[in-house]
């Protein structure tokens, strides 16, 4: 019988860790998947600090600017994005993105939201029909259709099911196998857990059989009574079922306790709506307000998100994945303590620079995906006629925007003083 093979698409610092974590589990649960990890990297090249230890152990490699995929694949380190990390070797780090998917059954998503529509352009035709998708990406795909979950619009635009994965995830922290716990959200396709199937029944196919589920395809999602149906092809006989049990199994590691739930849409939300609510952190925080300011903005950004869930995603969305699940309010917690939203909001207050300056300066190549959402969800709420009813995420907006200044948060915040 064949095994899942993996792809991480994406390879930044979220996305390395997570390979890390996978390949991990890959290598232990060899009777489910098979041990090696490709990872999809946007190559680019890079040179070694020259006061690193890799310039002393390997000097050609420091010599001059090399390739990151090969840096990754002899180092063993994501010397860009992940430095001081040593990555287990069955992860490779693939330059091309067709022969990084090719056969791949299990396809992880990670990578910033802005890049995530024109990599999904460029797999159409490319992975194999049957194959599932987790994405990783905080954030929310905007456009005059509506706001679409990731999760939605990657399965719809591949014709795959795709799940969620999100939670109070620090990078680095999970790279450093420091405790933490995480959220999937992966509702299986009935037919994935059922086989091997009786003879004659959908799933039996080695080769896959088209079959008609409820999966919404996400279209038209966050305006009421979206979507449509989606045919999914079901996984052949000869994979392991990809039910709860061995989902669960893929990322599951001592040190990042796995909570597996349904609320795709839940999931998704709340790691795409605190980064927004960091940024507002990271504002009061660079005024030297201290920790009440902090903790106000966190317990006005919670409730936004209930309420946009509530709006927007009301038919699937559980009030009790924002309050009780790693990937609502301990992620906001989290986000607004150490987050690079929160870093760069706050050294942008206390130098008053633009935030993005601040992000080129200091994150060497990663990306804050906080000010991108903050200006999608207040176009998604404009055109709603919406934007009064989040005034800590249209605060955001107007901050980013020289339109008010951080010191105008708790007005612009404050119910109280609109009745007065
Ligand atoms: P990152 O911030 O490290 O971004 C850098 C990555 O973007 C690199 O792999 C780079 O090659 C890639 N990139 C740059 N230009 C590109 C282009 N034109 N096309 C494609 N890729 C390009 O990325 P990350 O930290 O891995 O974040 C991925 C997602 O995971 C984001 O949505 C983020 O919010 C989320 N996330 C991040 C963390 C974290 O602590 N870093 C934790 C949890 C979730
Ligand atoms: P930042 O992108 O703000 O660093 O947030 C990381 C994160 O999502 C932690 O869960």
């Amino acid at each position: 019988s064949k095994k899942h093979k993996v792809c991480i698409v994406g390879s930044g610092n979220w996305g390395t860790t997570i390979a890390k974590v996978v390949a991990e589990n890959t290598q232990e649960h060899g009777d489910i998947f098979e041990p090696e990890v490709q990872m999809w990297v946007f190559e680019e090249e890079y040179q070694i600090p020259k006061d690193s230890q890799h310039a002393s152990s390997s000097p050609d490699l420091a010599s001059q600017p090399q390739k990151l995929t090969e840096l990754i694949n002899t180092l063993h380190e994501n010397v860009k994005y992940l430095p001081n990390i040593p990555l287990p070797k069955n992860i490779i780090a693939n330059p091309d993105l067709a022969s990084a998917v090719h056969d791949a059954t299990i396809l992880v998503f990670n990578l910033p939201h802005q890049f995530i529509a024109r990599i999904c352009d460029q797999l159409k035709g490319k992975i194999v029909p049957y194959a599932r998708g987790i994405s990783c990406i905080k954030g929310l795909e905007v456009s005059d259709r509506g706001c679409q979950l990731f999760s939605d619009s990657i399965g719809a635009k591949l014709g795959i099911y795709c799940g969620a994965l999100s939670g109070a995830n620090i990078a680095t922290e999970v790279a450093q196998e420091k405790f933490s716990e995480t959220t999937v959200a992966y509702e299986p396709p009935s037919m994935d857990s059922q086989h091997p199937s009786p003879a004659g029944t959908p799933g039996a196919s080695p080769h896959g059989s088209q079959l008609d589920l409820t999966q919404l395809d996400g279209e038209m999602k966050g305006r009421k009574g979206g979507g449509k149906k989606q045919h999914l092809m079901a996984l052949p006989a000869e994979y392991p079922p990809l039910h709860h049990t061995n989902m669960t199994k893929l990322f599951h590691r001592p040190y990042f306790h796995v909570h597996l739930i349904n609320d795709v849409a839940g999931v998704s939300l709340g790691g795409a709506l605190k980064n927004i609510v960091a940024l507002a952190a990271g504002f009061v925080d660079g005024l030297g307000w201290g920790d009440n300011a902090k903790a106000a903005v966190m317990r006005v950004g919670i409730v936004e998100e209930v309420k946009f869930g509530k709006t927007f995603f009301g038919d699937s969305v559980r009030n009790a994945t924002f309050t009780e699940e790693s990937c609502g309010v301990a992620d906001l917690i989290t986000s607004c303590s150490g987050g690079r939203n929160f870093r760069c909001a706050k050294m942008a207050v206390q130098e008053g620079k633009k935030i993005g300056e601040i992000e080129e300066r200091e994150l060497n190549g990663q990306k804050l995906q906080g000010t991108s959402t903050a200006y999608e969800v207040h176009d998604f709420l404009k055109t709603e006629g919406k934007e009064q009813e989040f005034p800590l995420f249209t605060a955001v907006w107007r901050i980013l925007e020289g339109e008010k200044r951080p010191e105008d948060i708790p007005d612009l915040i404050d119910v109280t003083a609109r009745v007065l």
